[in-house]
């Protein structure tokens, strides 16, 4: 269902995350193609109530433009101290078009504000505040038989009191994973894509194309 030509058209403008695919499908030598490269494709509104159904929304608004398979990732952070956000909204939490920096700034924000709720382990070093985990969704849509694949990856850490690392993107340095003893934005690419929810989403994925 890949395209022909052994090309992949990615659902997306986030560089963060086309770098991630790119690294993840170059190695069984499939080329990927975000919407920068891609002409004439409108912004579609992420109005789905889950990742799963923006993953559709956006894989199928894209495949029914370009007349090719598409794939689409939906992904964001899940905290516990508050309740499960900023989920769906991850990307515009401090407001439409947001900088990861507000993003981030604003997630402290709340949590501070949450504090009593808000699980502190003083003693540890580094400083951790609430459990929380990444969540990613794929949906491979081919519009040629409407027919789609879908693959769910979770990644479980804590937000770091303090932000740590340069690499990676969104959340990546507030993003602490006790296994590695690093922050997301302190892991390699390689790293990342080994341990991070994109990464289990898209070898579930292509254990389904496999499949076919
Ligand atoms: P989407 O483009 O609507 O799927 O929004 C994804 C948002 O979730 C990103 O802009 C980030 O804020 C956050 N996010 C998703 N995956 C990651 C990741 O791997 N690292 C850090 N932040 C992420």
């Amino acid at each position: 269902m890949i395209g022909s030509g052994g090309t992949l058209i990615l659902a997306t403008r986030n560089r963060g995350k086309t770098k991630e695919f790119r690294e993840a499908f170059e190695k069984i030598g499939i080329s990927v193609k975000d919407l920068h490269d891609v002409e004439g494709i409108p912004d579609i509104e992420e109005t789905g109530a889950t990742f799963a159904d923006n993953a559709l929304l956006k894989a199928k608004g894209v495949a029914d433009i370009v007349g090719l398979p598409v794939l689409a990732d939906d992904s964001g952070l899940c905290v516990d101290a508050l309740d499960g956000d900023p989920g769906v909204y991850s990307a515009r939490y401090a407001g439409e078009g947001a900088e990861d920096s507000a993003n981030n700034e604003k997630l402290l924000r709340e949590l501070a504000l949450r504090d009593d709720t808000v699980h502190r382990s003083e003693d540890s070093e580094p400083k951790l505040l609430s459990s929380a985990r990444f969540v990613c969704s794929l949906v491979l849509y081919d519009p040629a038989d409407g027919t789609k694949l879908e693959a769910e990856g979770a990644v479980e850490g804590h937000i770091l009191r303090e932000a740590r690392g340069t690499d990676g993107f969104g959340y990546d340095p507030l993003f602490w994973i006790s296994s590695h003893g690093r922050s997301m934005a302190e892991l390699s690419l390689t790293e990342k894509n080994e341990s991070s929810h994109r990464g289990q989403a898209l070898r579930r994925l292509l254990a389904l194309i496999g499949k076919q």
